[in-house]
């Protein structure tokens, strides 16, 4: 679903991506750890076009990532992006933000979005919220019917950029369900998180970054049991 190959990425002269290698299978969950400003976020948005790296290559669910309108159209309808922020229009309602997309873009009609939009927002378990507005939900709410309107477009990949760490404590642990759930049932998800449990229970891969470069890759038991570097040990004396 993704290959990455030596990709990098700079914010003028700085290098927040250094030749990045990364290939991810479908149905694996891959967790991206690491300290702030290591190029987690950059990395997430790269892989759906919201930035464009300068060299290297990279492909996202068979497209090429290149500047053309195209590629970017096309990587960003196979993807599905969650934020820490949740993102959600907040002129609509919770139904109206999961249906917009699919009648926009896959030129769905408003019966069938409705339709898929419900199907949806019952799997992330708010069905009965279809009618409130952002400001009306709490932000574990929000952020599952950000999820839901991810999962509306059918995206090849998921993914997710702190999406717990905006959230009150009482919260987290329904949006990491949610994820958890999304996780068994096989979705190719990079979710950037520093909710370790959540990736000892689901993830295949945990993925480790500083400075712009991955520095570890691997099972998450041998990660957490034993880092092989020195700025990995430190970030998870820092965390755990
Ligand atoms: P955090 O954990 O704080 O979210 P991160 O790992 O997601 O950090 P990024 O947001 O990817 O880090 O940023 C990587 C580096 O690139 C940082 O040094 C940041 O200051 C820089 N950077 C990010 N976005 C921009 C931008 N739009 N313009 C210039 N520099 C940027
Ligand atoms: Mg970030």
């Amino acid at each position: 679903v993704v290959r990455a190959s030596q990709v990098c990425k700079y914010y003028g002269g700085f290098q927040a991506l250094d030749h990045i290698d990364l290939n991810v299978e479908k149905g694996e969950t891959i967790v991206v750890c690491g300290p702030s400003g290591s190029g987690k976020s950059t990395l997430i948005r790269c892989l759906n076009a919201l930035e464009r790296h300068q060299s290297g290559k990279l492909t996202v669910c068979g497209v090429e990532v290149n500047d053309s309108r195209q590629s970017v159209d096309a990587v960003r309808r196979k993807t599905g992006m969650v934020f820490q922020n949740f993102n959600l229009f907040p002129h609509m309602t919770v139904i109206e933000n999961c249906m917009i997309a699919p009648m926009k873009v896959r030129g769905m009609s408003r019966d069938q979005a409705r339709a898929t939009a419900e199907r949806f927002l019952a799997r992330v378990h708010i069905p009965e919220q279809a009618d409130k507005y952002p400001a009306q939900l709490s932000g574990g709410q929000q952020q599952r019917v950000a999820i839901a309107r991810a999962l509306s477009m059918s995206p090849e990949l998921m993914l997710f950029d702190e999406p717990t760490s905006a959230l009150d404590p009482e919260m987290v642990r329904e949006v990491l369900d949610t994820m958890v759930e999304l996780a068994k049932e096989g979705s190719t998800m990079i979710c950037v998180t520093h909710e370790m449990n959540f990736a000892r229970q689901v993830a295949d891969r945990v993925i480790f970054m500083d400075r712009g470069s991955i520095v570890e890759s691997g099972a998450p038991e041998a990660f957490f049991a034993r880092p092989e570097t020195e700025r990995a040990r430190e970030f998870l004396a820092q965390i755990l």
